[in-house]
Parts: C-alpha cells; structure tokens; sequence
C-alpha cells in the first residue's frame, strides 16, 4: 500500500506515522522478507486542533539552534513527505530537550504471561537508554523512564486476538491494544504527566526478532486514542529480545529502545529495504543491533543538541578552512552543511571511537547528503564511501562492513565536480585538540 498522508481540517499534515522496522541480523536477513511501507490515516471529522497541551505532554519539537546565516541550510520536504529530514521537525512529535519523562509500561496476556519480574524486563532496557541518551545529546536531553506500575499490567485479551505481526497498521490491532492499555492503566496513571510511552512487552510474546522484529513506533500520531485528555500520540514498542547471539545482548540489546524512541523525536528510518547500504553503523536509526553507535550530526541538530556556533552553514561560494571536533565529545564544532538546494545538502562531521561510537576503526570525516523529500526506510540520509569496494575494516557482527571505512581521512577530498564542490580533509589539528581540519570549496551556480 502506498503511504496515504493524512490531514486534518485547515490543510494541516496529520503526521500519524506508523514505522516499521525492517532491519534483521545479519544471520536471518537471507529469510527476512520486506514488508512495504504502509501508512493508512483516517480524515479525522473532529475539529481540527487540539486543547492546547496542559503538562509536558505534546510539547512538542524545539527548533534546532539557528543564526539567519544557518537559514540556507534549513532545507525542507514537501509537507506530505513521512518523517522527513528537514528542520526544524513538524509539530506532532515529543520534545527532544530538557527532561522528558517516558511512561514505561511492561505488559503481558493470558497466552503470553510474564516471565520473571516486570521491573527485570525493565532493566533490559534502563539505565542503558537513559545513557546513551544523555551521552548522544551532549547531557541536552535529561531522558526519565517512570514505571508508575512496577508490576505486569495484564491486558483483558490474548495476543493473538490484536493480530499483531510484522508490519501491522495502527488500525485496529494496535487501536485496540492502546486502549486496553489505557483502561488498564488508567486508575493508576495520568497520562497528562508523560511525553510519550514506552510499552515494553514481555518477551516470551510473538516471534522472536531474529525471525521476525514487530518493535515498532507510532509517532506524532494525533490520531491515537485520547487518554486523559491526551492522545497517547508517541508509543513504542518493543517485542521480544534483540539478541545477536554475540553473548553481548547484556551490553546491546537495549538499543532497539533508542532506535524507537528516536521516532517519537521525529527521526526517521535510515535502513531501506536493502538494508544497512545507505548509512551502514554511522547512526542508531540505520542499524540498532549489535555494537554501540550514534546519530549523525545532522540529527543531533535537528534534536536540538547542538548550539548554533557547533553547525557551519557553507552557502557562499569561495573556499572556507574549520576545524571540525569529534562528534562523540562535548563542545567545538560538530557540523558542516552544505546546502545544494530547498531540500538537498552534504553534512560533513568527524566521527571517531568516542561517546556512543563504539565501532569506528577508520575515523575521519564522514560525508553524507539529506535529502528532506525523501521518507522514512527511502534512503532519506546517504553516506559517500571514501573507499567503495574495500569491503572496510571491520568484523564487528552486526556492523554493515562496506560503510565501515567510510570517513575521509587526512589527504582525501570529495569532490562533486557537477556542482563545483569540494571537501578536503587537510590534516589533524596541530594544536592536538584531536580535531581535523576540513577544507570547503563551492564553485559559482
Ligand atoms: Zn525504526
């Protein structure tokens, strides 16, 4: 089914994305198939706005920080593009700065009791998430788990009665689900309190997910059933347990969570339906199993967690020199963007094995394009591999190798002769502040 963009009364976009996962480990993808894109949203007959938000729910995004020399590199999508690269983010999402709290709900079924306590499902997940956040966000985003019910909130019908499977639409299988989870919670819980939930399904329901994964994210899905008052817009779920079969599951099977939740923060899949190829481990939204790793640049712009003087806008023609600092450490500058048109530009930053990086083995300047018209699990983000064909330098499981080797190091450029573009990686910073020195050249037109 083709992506029908929904909207509500005044031409507004009703950004109801439902995501689907399509990533596999490496040992299950020859069996996986590929389940298309779908989004199905109903025009809503309702009035069109909703109350105006009582509590920290549906604050929605913050605009990235922008001086008016960042304004040519604001590029944006057409409005009906799913999940879109563009800045800033649509409304409709969960704030992705200060503190936000994150009702986290582990739940079970007559055919699908919990195993073990509900707060060891839990901990699969937490401290990790709540870390690797305040790691990727420069300590920008104060990410608070809440478990107001410690226990398995038992749902009043079987799984398989929600029909559920990989690829499922919002309607009527998880309409359903998050109203039962609504009326089960709901004595306990305000869902005023929350920025978006978590729903944490005990394990031992459906496939596993090295056969099938059903974790999936409705996001900015306005809608969702109401809960006091609200609708529970932002939810994500997580089935089963990511487990690669490395023996590291404890160190990085929390991951799907960050991926998740990436989505209720308005960033979408990176991963197509020919898997890692596109941006390989340079983002938690490519790939989430496996070792750790981290957003790109351009994401963590977009999610608020660079200052305006951490992203150069290089729009003018001419030749300009920076020294760009590792993305994975606090402070200096994080971000070049060069704009190529309303809704294209390259993003060039320096990754190394630093923060929640933890697989690089070739550090250097990684360059991509965004494309804001491209959706979600499209190919939205592109890496340029500086060495195609290498196979790259690493034997990580689960860490797409060809992109591995990626980055640019000291003596190679990027060229995009067509357009007059160069990008030189001139060498390290002799200061020793570990950054490098990028040089950019843009032609005329
Ligand atoms: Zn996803």
């Amino acid at each position: 089914m083709q992506p029908q963009p929904g909207r509500r009364r005044g031409g507004t976009r009703a950004s109801a994305v439902p995501h689907r996962r399509h990533i596999r480990p490496r040992r299950a993808a020859a069996l996986a198939s590929v389940t298309a894109l779908t989004l199905a949203v109903s025009t809503s007959a309702g009035t069109g706005h909703l109350p105006p938000p009582a509590t920290t729910a549906g604050a929605g995004p913050v605009p990235p920080a922008r001086s008016t020399a960042h304004r040519p590199c604001l590029i944006s999508g057409e409005p009906t593009v799913q999940m879109s690269e563009g800045v800033p983010t649509p409304g409709g999402y969960s704030r992705s700065t200060g503190t936000v709290h994150a009702l986290t709900l582990m739940v079970d079924f007559s055919d699908a009791p919990g195993q073990g306590s509900a707060l060891s499902r839990f901990r699969e997940f937490f401290p990790q998430t709540q870390q690797w956040f305040r790691t990727s966000s420069y300590g920008r985003l104060d990410y608070r788990p809440e478990t107001p019910i410690p226990d398995w909130l038992r749902l009043p019908k079987p799984f398989r009665s929600y029909g559920i499977e990989r690829g499922a639409p919002f309607d009527p299988g998880y309409r359903q689900l998050i109203q039962d989870i609504v009326s089960a919670a709901d004595p306990t819980v305000d869902f005023r309190s929350y920025d978006f939930l978590n729903v944490l399904m005990t394990p031992n329901v459906g496939p596993s997910a090295l056969d099938t994964v059903l974790s999936v994210t409705f996001a900015g899905n306005t809608q969702a059933p109401i809960a006091d008052g609200v609708p529970v817009a932002n939810a994500s779920f997580v089935y089963s347990r990511q487990d690669d079969g490395s023996g590291a599951y404890d160190l990085t099977g929390y991951r799907v969570l960050p991926h998740e939740n990436g989505h209720v923060f308005g960033l979408p899949d990176l991963y197509t339906q020919e898997g890692g190829g596109a941006v390989g481990h340079w983002d938690i939204m490519s790939e989430d199993w496996g070792a750790n790793n981290d957003l790109v640049g351009w994401h963590k712009w977009k999610l608020g967690w660079l200052d305006a003087n951490q992203v150069a806008c290089v729009a003018a023609p001419g030749t300009s020199e920076y020294t760009l600092t590792p993305l994975g450490r606090t402070g200096g500058l994080k971000l070049l963007v060069v704009p190529l048109g309303r809704n294209t530009g390259y993003a060039v930053e320096l990754r190394t094995r630093a923060g929640n990086d933890e697989a690089v083995c070739r550090p250097g300047a990684l360059i991509y394009k965004v494309d804001a018209d491209v959706e979600t699990g499209q190919g939205p983000i592109r890496v340029y591999d500086s060495h195609r064909d290498s196979g790259g330098c690493t034997r990580t499981p689960n860490v797409h190798a060809e992109l591995s080797d990626a980055p640019f190091a000291p003596g190679e450029e990027f060229r995009d002769l067509r357009r007059g573009i160069r990008v030189s990686v001139v060498g390290v910073d002799p200061s020793g502040s570990g950054g490098y020195q990028v040089r950019v050249t843009r032609g005329r037109g």
